[in-house]
């Protein structure tokens, strides 16, 4: 089956069973919720009827969403499963099906519509949680128990794994989720599901939307039980094109191969080429969903996936001017499913030319630097500060590279002197001027003013994971 063909079951089968279909939301969150910087799950855009804040046009939904998860950036490449832009598919229930209902769905699809062998899959449910005063999850137990799943492969875990949350705040509930048993090839005899383990690939997550959070953790029920589900698109398009990673999958392999092609090191790194495809996807989509490239939230998020997509080009040996190629994969392979694509082409392709111009010509002065440091074993505050504000190097991008060297940065000592940079620059006419270089071309082109605000805003929070 095809990502396409994937989605058309999905979407079709949850139609069929009067589901309203839903067209994706935009990456970038409604005005009215703080709680993420981006769109990380199928259940942000539909936040107000779970809420109760707004009526859903049916109580029956479903959609196939655009999702964008920053903490998973240092997944890519290193798991056969993350990616930071990925699509998810979901049915939601406002107030109506609940947990019998949803096993029921799952199931059946999974099995029929999907052709899952039902001694493969396994699944997983809340343990409970004396502290928050929630016992373990019998009504789901009991769901998956009626439609034939035998209790040996029912496992309960803790709320770290399954009970979900959309934000700090907000709606959030138990959740059960199912696996599918690749086999002892990818992995041990012992290993179960739930765990970090490649043998067992959790695909979909059935989240019991029951309560509301606030900020002081306090749990309230919603006015309604609400179903909301996620099912990973690449993630499906593994097991039925029976490949080992996403990056084998239909979505995947043409740029792969550009990679491959624009490659002009002898054996280039197939992390860097893993990171290049999906990095490159998202940024596409980031920028047609309306972000720039900043220093602050989600326009930072995007400036370090294009800084962190030009280094590993450069490890590659691509060319310069090499982004642009990949633009025209990600529209070629995902443009039918996402006209904006097409429709927002010049804007995506003028900001990833403006940026690689601008960091690729600071690249590599700031790279030599680095080495530099890193040939005495040690990157103190003021060199990490200086190639961020000098180089554009994103903290991140240095403490990554610092540590393939085993080299540990002064992050806490960096945080300080962004602070106090950010104090002078409040600070108005009095206060001095930067250090300047190479990193204001660069800076220019955001034609926004750098504050960092530092990775803690960057937060995307689903699982306590
Ligand atoms: P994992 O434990 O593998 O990180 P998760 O538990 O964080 O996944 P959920 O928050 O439950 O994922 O999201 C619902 C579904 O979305 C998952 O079951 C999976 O199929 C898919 N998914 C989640 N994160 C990613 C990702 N980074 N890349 C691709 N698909 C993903
Ligand atoms: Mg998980
Ligand atoms: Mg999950
Ligand atoms: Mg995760």
């Amino acid at each position: 089956m095809t990502s396409d063909e994937i989605r058309e079951t999905f979407l079709a089968f949850f139609e069929a069973h009067e589901h309203k279909r839903q067209r994706s939301g935009s990456l970038v969150p409604a005005a009215f919720d703080p709680s993420v910087l981006l769109t990380t799950a199928g259940m942000h855009p539909l936040k107000a009827y779970f809420m109760g804040l707004e009526a859903p046009p049916a109580p029956r939904l479903t959609s196939c969403q655009k999702c964008f998860r920053t903490p998973d950036i240092d997944n890519v490449g290193v798991t056969a499963r993350h990616l930071t832009f990925f699509e998810m598919l979901g049915n939601f229930s406002l107030g109506d099906y609940f947990k019998q209902g949803a096993v029921e769905f799952a199931w059946d699809l999974t099995l029929n519509g999907f052709g899952f062998k039902p001694e493969d899959v396994w699944v997983t449910v809340f343990e409970g949680d004396p502290a928050m005063g929630i016992g373990a999850d019998q009504e789901a137990i009991d769901a998956w128990l009626s439609v034939g799943v035998p209790r040996e492969r029912i496992i309960e875990c803790p709320a770290s794994e399954n009970f979900w949350w959309s934000g700090e705040t907000g709606p959030c509930g138990p959740c059960s989720e199912l696996y599918l048993d690749r086999g002892l090839e990818f992995g041990a005899e012992d290993d179960l599901p739930g765990g970090e383990n490649e043998r067992f690939l959790e695909f979909w997550n059935l989240v019991f939307m029951q309560f509301d959070q606030d900020e002081q953790k306090t749990l309230t029920p919603l006015p309604n039980q609400n179903i909301d589900t996620g099912m990973g698109l690449n993630r499906m398009a593994v097991i039925l094109q029976g490949v080992e990673t996403v990056f084998d999958t239909d979505q995947f392999v043409p740029l792969m191969d550009l990679g491959r092609e624009l490659a002009t090191v002898a054996e280039p790194e197939e992390r860097s080429l893993r990171i290049l495809a999906d990095h490159t996807r998202g940024m596409t989509f980031l920028i047609a969903d309306g972000v720039v490239p900043s220093s602050e939230d989600r326009g930072y998020v995007l400036r370090r996936l294009m800084r962190r997509a030009i280094q590993h080009g450069r490890r590659i040996g691509a060319p310069h001017g090499f982004l642009p190629r990949y633009v025209d994969v990600v529209l070629d392979t995902m443009g039918t499913a996402y006209p904006e694509l097409h429709t927002e082409k010049e804007r995506i392709l003028k900001w990833v030319r403006a940026e690689e111009e601008g960091f690729g010509r600071t690249l590599e002065q700031g790279l030599g630097l680095l080495e530099q440091h890193l040939e005495k074993g040690d990157l103190d505050a003021a060199a990490a500060f200086q190639l961020h504000d000098t180089f554009g190097f994103p903290i991140e991008m240095t403490v990554e590279v610092a540590a393939e060297a085993d080299v540990t940065v002064d992050e806490a000592g960096f945080k300080v002197l962004m602070d106090e940079q950010r104090l002078r620059s409040a600070g108005g006419a009095g206060a001095k001027g930067r250090v300047g270089g190479a990193a204001d071309l660069v800076r220019g082109l955001s034609n926004k003013p750098t504050t960092f605000t530092g990775y803690e805003h960057l937060d995307q929070h689903t699982t306590v994971a």
